[in-house]
């Protein structure tokens, strides 16, 4: 029977339906990838790479050899709505996509709103392929330009990466540039245990950061604190929380109160069967899950799994998040804080044992697809 699968974005999880379709296809299937760059860029690397550890292409997995062993045919679009009840996306470009069977892994979106007012000066974190071609300029202007100054807003594991990456790559590239971190009132690494939090902060207080813990609005100089205060920065860096993409509002499909899709243990639309989600795009309804890259790339196999069983009529697996997650959380200087749990530590070593996920990870899906 003719079945058409449309995968929505080609995050994290969605590397493992391209692996599990170029194993073994369903007899039948007729598969598209909407996702608007062919690299998906990884971003348990970026800072590494900001601060000058990796090359870019040692951070970016190529979707086009793993599409074309899974005979996926690749569409460079983003989508741009869904109608759930009729099964058919529409993408930014004007294609009209039906399905029958839809797996969407398109993350989230950084809630810069309130940063808007910075105009020019805002860069936030996501598109990555954006940020990516934007930072060398930020690295350039900071060289050049006296009294340069970069404002991180947000301080989650993102953004307290990002602080301590641009503060080593200012320092080796010889720039006399500032960066600020913006936290909020929760202050840094809310969520984390006591340990991971105080390690953070002595490592930002060493590589210079200035930390404020106020909330921040956008400022046409940079940005305004809570206070009233207007700390003028050069390039305002969003690294705030994680929204969900505005098309998700009018798409038919039952939405958590802040408009992810909410999904079973299955990773299933609680609203559409015919709808699976997994990575920062979803809720679960019955277990809260951090948005984090963890979560994304372990539902992975069990998304790909669920997808092959509904087109073959096998029952569905369910994603078992582990109790405790572990963050390896880079420090700039090839240093890296631990986190598990209440569980905290530090080191050069932890940095050895991060590049080595990191690398792992990658290698698992570079190399034209050999390793599939
Ligand atoms: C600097 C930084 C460091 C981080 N470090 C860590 C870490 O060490 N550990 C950790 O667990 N988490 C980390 N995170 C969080 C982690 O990046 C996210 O939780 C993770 O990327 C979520 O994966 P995902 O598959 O949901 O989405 P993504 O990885 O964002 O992938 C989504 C894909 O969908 C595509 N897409 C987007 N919109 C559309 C659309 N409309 N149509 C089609 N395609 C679309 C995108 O181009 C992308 O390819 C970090 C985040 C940042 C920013």
């Amino acid at each position: 029977m003719h079945q058409r699968l449309l995968l929505i974005g080609g995050g994290h999880a969605q590397l493992s339906v391209l692996r599990a379709l170029a194993r073994a296809r369903p007899p039948g299937l007729e598969t598209i990838l909407v996702t608007p760059s062919v690299w998906q860029i990884y971003s348990g690397m970026l800072p590494g790479w900001m601060a000058g550890h990796y090359a870019a292409e040692q951070c970016r997995i190529d979707l086009r050899p793993w599409c074309e062993k899974a005979q996926v045919h690749l569409v460079e679009d983003a989508v741009c709505a869904l109608d759930a009840h009729q099964r058919c996306a529409t993408t930014e470009g004007g294609r009209r996509l039906e399905y029958d069977l839809t797996s969407i892994d398109v993350g989230g979106v950084p809630k810069t709103t309130p940063l808007a007012a910075a105009g020019d000066r805002l860069l936030p974190i996501k598109p990555l392929e954006r940020f990516v071609a934007a930072w060398p300029h930020v690295l350039e202007r900071a060289r050049s330009t006296p009294g340069f100054r970069l404002a991180v807003v947000g301080a989650g594991a993102a953004g307290v990466e990002l602080a301590l990456a641009a503060a080593h790559a200012f320092r080796i590239q010889g720039a006399r540039a500032e960066v600020w971190l913006v936290a909020g009132s929760s202050g840094i690494l809310p969520g984390h245990a006591p340990g991971v939090r105080q390690r953070a902060a002595r490592q930002l207080q060493r590589a210079g950061v200035t930390v404020q813990l106020q909330r921040a609005a956008g400022h046409p100089q940079g940005v305004q604190l809570a206070s009233g205060e207007i700390v003028q920065a050069h390039v305002v860096l969003a690294a705030p929380g994680t929204g969900a993409p505005s098309w998700l509002l009018a798409s038919g499909l039952l939405l958590d109160t802040e408009g992810f899709i909410l999904v079973d243990a299955y990773h299933r639309s609680v609203s559409h069967p015919d709808v699976f989600a997994a990575g920062d795009v979803c809720s679960r309804e019955d277990a809260p899950l951090a948005r984090s890259g963890v979560h994304a790339v372990r539902a992975g196999p069990v998304l790909a799994r669920n997808l092959m069983a509904v087109l073959s009529g096998r029952p569905l697996t369910t994603y078992t998040p582990r109790r405790r997650s572990l963050y390896l959380l880079a420090c700039g200087d090839r240093y890296a804080i631990v986190s598990w749990g209440r569980v905290s530590l530090e080191g050069r070593w932890a940095w050895r044992w991060k590049d080595w996920i990191d690398r792992r990870f990658i290698e698992r899906f570079t190399g034209n697809g050999k390793s599939a």
